[in-house]
This record gives C-alpha cells, sequence and structure tokens, in this order.
C-alpha cells in the first residue's frame, strides 16, 4: 500500500512538494536518473507535463517551471509525488533574462544544481507573413529561442559541473519543414536546430550532450486550436495516421537524459509519425 501525504512551504514564486511517507513497495529498485535533478521549463501542461512526470518516474528530481498556471503546475507536482519525488514549482518568464537569473539563485539555495535542463517553454502566434506584426514575431522568438538561449546560458556552469550534463530542447517540425502562418514559430524553432548542433561541439569538451527533439503534431492545447478542417488535412499527411501523444516525447527526453544516451550529441530527434523524413 502507498501511502502519501503532503507538506508544502510556501515561498515568493515557489512551493516545495515532499511526499511525508516513503514508498514500501519498489524502494530498492534501481531507476536511471536517480540522484539527478532536471528543470524543465514550460511544464504546468501538454508535454512538459509530461516530461516532467516521466523523468520524476525515473528517479530524477524535478523543478516545475511555469509562467501563469500555479494551480496546473501544482497537479503535476502532485503526480511527481506519487513516485516518492521532491518537487519544486517555480514561477518565471524564460523570455526574461533577470527571471531566470532569480529562479537559477532560487533553486540552487534549495533544490540543488542542476545536471538535466529540458527547454520545452513555446508559444505560437499565428498569422499570415504579411499581417504579422513585429510585436508577433517579437514574442514567438523572445519566448522560442531568447528563452533557451536564457536558460541555458544561465544554468550553464552548473551543468558543466555536473558529471552528467544534459540540454535537451524541443523545437518542432515545423523549423524542419516550414508551415503556413508559422514564420514566427518555424524561424524560432530552426533557430533551436541551429544552437543545438553548435552548442553540442562547443560543450562536448566539457562532456555535456545536447539534443534536440523535434515533435510533430502532439495532442496539446497547441493543437487543439486547429479547426477540424485543417486537422483532417494534416492527418492525412500523417504515415501513423494519428497526431502523436505527449507521453511518446516524454520518454525519449527520459532516454536522452539517461546514462543509455551518452554517445548522443547534436542530434535532432523526429517524433512525428513519418511526416518529415
Ligand atoms: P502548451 O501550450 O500545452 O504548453 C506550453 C508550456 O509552455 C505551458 O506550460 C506554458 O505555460 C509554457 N510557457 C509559455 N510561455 C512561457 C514563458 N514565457 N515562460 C515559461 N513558460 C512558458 O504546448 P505544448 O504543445 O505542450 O508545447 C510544448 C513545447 O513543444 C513547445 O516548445 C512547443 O513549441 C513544442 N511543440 C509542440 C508541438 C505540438 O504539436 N503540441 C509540436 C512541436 C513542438
Amino acid at each position: 500500500m502507498i501511502n502519501i501525504s503532503i507538506e508544502t512551504t510556501d515561498y515568493k514564486h515557489a512551493t516545495f512538494w515532499a511526499p511525508k511517507t516513503k514508498m514500501t513497495v519498489d524502494q530498492d529498485v534501481k531507476k536511471p536518473l536517480d540522484g539527478l535533478r532536471a528543470l524543465i521549463t514550460g511544464a504546468s501542461k501538454g508535454i512538459g507535463r509530461e516530461i516532467a512526470i516521466a523523468l520524476a518516474r525515473n528517479g530524477a528530481e524535478v523543478a516545475i517551471n511555469y509562467r501563469s498556471s500555479e494551480g496546473q503546475a501544482i497537479d503535476v507536482a502532485r503526480m511527481v509525488e506519487e513516485s516518492n519525488i521532491s518537487a519544486w514549482t517555480y514561477r518565471a518568464d524564460v523570455s526574461e533574462y533577470e527571471n531566470v537569473n532569480e529562479m537559477k539563485l532560487f533553486l540552487t539555495k534549495y533544490f540543488g544544481p542542476i545536471d538535466i535542463l529540458v527547454n520545452n517553454a513555446g508559444i505560437n502566434i499565428d498569422r499570415m507573413f504579411k499581417k504579422m506584426e513585429p510585436d508577433q514575431w517579437g514574442k514567438v522568438l523572445n519566448v522560442n529561442l531568447t528563452g533557451v538561449f536564457n536558460c541555458t546560458h544561465i544554468f550553464l556552469e552548473q551543468l558543466i559541473e555536473s558529471k552528467h550534463g544534459r540540454i535537451i530542447n524541443i523545437s518542432s517540425i515545423v523549423g524542419q519543414m516550414g508551415n503556413i502562418g508559422q514564420v514566427n514559430y518555424a524561424a524560432s524553432k530552426a533557430g533551436i536546430i541551429g544552437m543545438t548542433k553548435a552548442l553540442a561541439r562547443e560543450l562536448a569538451r566539457d562532456k555535456v550532450t545536447v539534443n534536440a527533439i523535434a515533435p510533430g503534431f502532439i495532442e496539446t492545447d497547441m493543437v487543439a486550436g486547429i479547426p477540424d478542417k485543417l486537422k483532417e488535412k494534416v492527418l492525412q499527411n500523417i504515415p501513423l495516421g494519428r497526431f502523436g501523444q505527449p507521453d511518446e516525447i516524454a520518454d525519449a527526453v527520459v532516454y536522452l537524459a539517461s546514462p543509455n544516451a551518452s554517445y548522443i550529441t547534436g542530434h535532432i530527434l523526429n517524433i512525428n509519425g513519418g511526416m518529415y523524413l
């Protein structure tokens, strides 16, 4: 019988969640990410949520970053507790360098230095390019690409000092093949691919691996917004004949974060049902 209870200590933008009672089963089973700490950006819902839960199930302690949805972030922390793993939730906007720096100072003090950084936070503001306002271009680039710069730059020292430094960036199929109405999003996601490859080369000497995942269409709020007619059209172009699920991305993140992936760096892993080969 697993008995779980919750203990919380509130800080300004952060909450600590620790299971009070130890699990009575599987206690001695070694997990691939035991003893490691992971920060997942944008982890209150969708793909980030599943990544946080999957990393915790595989032994990593997790820091769940979110921008606004505190309630959803807390739900994720509750799910993490079910793996008998403690978690921090921390509110920070990844597009703000100072916000991310404050998050680092806080997490370093209360959580500890991280070993795994998952740059997942992302937004889309879709418009035909002709009608795209500079602000719509800027917002998407700031969150999706500068956000990856900010988090990676600020946590880099910790990742280099870790004996198991891993950076996993969430790009997109749209950064590889383009998409109508998503010039800003495509540019940001293609930028992540270039950044991943260049950084992999730079950090190889420090034994930090840098990889990206390029998901196809995954069933989250981001895809829920697509009109039904367009969804049908998209489905026709997916050889496996269905949209992906967030846990199918999370499983790949667990693999890339694990010791099994120690010789993989600079790789862009397509998880798209065969839509782009
Ligand atoms: P989602 O909208 O469900 O979740 C996005 C998350 O990012 C949310 O938790 C949100 O709060 C967070 N976020 C947004 N702006 C932020 C900011 N400034 N600071 C911190 N957090 C912020 O989307 P999702 O589908 O789960 O997408 C997750 C990632 O996967 C994104 O980078 C997205 O571009 C990418 N992706 C998604 C799909 C898909 O089909 N769903 C496909 C390819 C790539």
